[in-house]
């Protein structure tokens, strides 16, 4: 008795130590790639840590936490990583205007409009174009072939939360389900485009929401893209600073993905 006591011990303590000294996972290659956009030299950092089509991407350069995260719990797949001269929105200058955009609502039309004129002194349709051709670029690099594309967020807290998406809030008409689970913070969940991975992260404890593919606004963002030509998607969102629980939420998305057997064995767009 005494002794699986002990082993019960050690079976809880382990994964607690190994997660606090988890150090970056080794990946076998990195590749640097420059894109020039008007003045600005954005640079996109890969990470190989296996051939399985799953992408994991950080957009946001000002969201570290996610980047960190994934660098320790991250095992399939490639890591993309944004690097720009610095903050959310990426900026520069074309023909002696400058311009600025957020890089989450570059990949509809209707979207780059919207940011181009919001973070810009004057919008142009040049501007558009060049910007239209950086969201191909991303595109082409982080969707085309992925059997799932993990975006990785971080936010600020009590501003934006899995609460945004109930009923009679903010987002409510973008959600067509909701999960809220007990015991966590809102700020961590998981926003899913696709409703396999949505109810196994739901059942797996997790706060999570599923995007109402045909009611979402069209803001722009990656996540409308996917889901409106049918990429598998999922967005962990977690508070700044929250690592280690994002860390959690990586590990928990590949152990469902390990489950149902997705970017392993499956085909790409494989419909629920
Ligand atoms: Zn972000």
């Amino acid at each position: 008795m005494k002794k699986v006591l002990i082993l019960l011990l050690i079976a809880g303590i382990l994964p607690w130590i190994l997660g606090r000294c988890a150090a970056p996972r080794a990946y076998h290659g990195r590749q640097i790639m420059h894109y020039r956009l008007g003045n600005t030299d954005v640079r996109l950092i890969r990470y190989d840590f296996d051939s399985l089509p799953v992408v994991w991407f950080n957009m946001h350069d000002d969201e570290n936490t996610a980047v960190r995260a994934a660098r320790r719990a991250v095992e399939h797949g490639q890591l993309w990583e944004i690097r720009h001269p610095g903050g959310r929105n990426i900026r520069f200058r074309l023909h002696g205007r400058r311009y600025g955009f957020d890089p989450n609502r570059i990949y509809t039309p209707e979207g780059r409009k919207k940011t181009l004129r919001e973070f810009s002194r004057t919008y142009s349709a040049e501007a558009d174009s060049a910007v239209a051709r950086f969201a191909r670029f991303l595109i082409r690099q982080v969707a085309d072939d992925a059997a799932l594309v993990v975006a990785l967020h971080n936010n600020t807290r009590g501003k934006y939360s899995v609460k945004s998406y109930l009923p009679g809030a903010r987002y409510a008409g973008d959600a067509a389900e909701v999960h809220l689970a007990s015991g966590t913070d809102p700020d961590d969940f998981f926003y899913c485009a696709d409703s396999l991975l949505f109810r196994r992260l739901a059942a797996a404890g997790w706060n999570a929401l599923l995007q109402n593919n045909d009611s979402v606004s069209d803001d722009g963002s990656l996540s409308v893209y996917c889901g409106r030509n049918g990429i598998r998607y999922v967005n962990i969102e977690a508070q700044r600073g929250h690592r280690r629980v994002q860390q959690r939420m990586i590990m928990d998305l590949q152990r469902v993905l390990d489950s149902v057997g997705l970017g392993l064995s499956q085909p790409k767009n494989l419909k629920d």
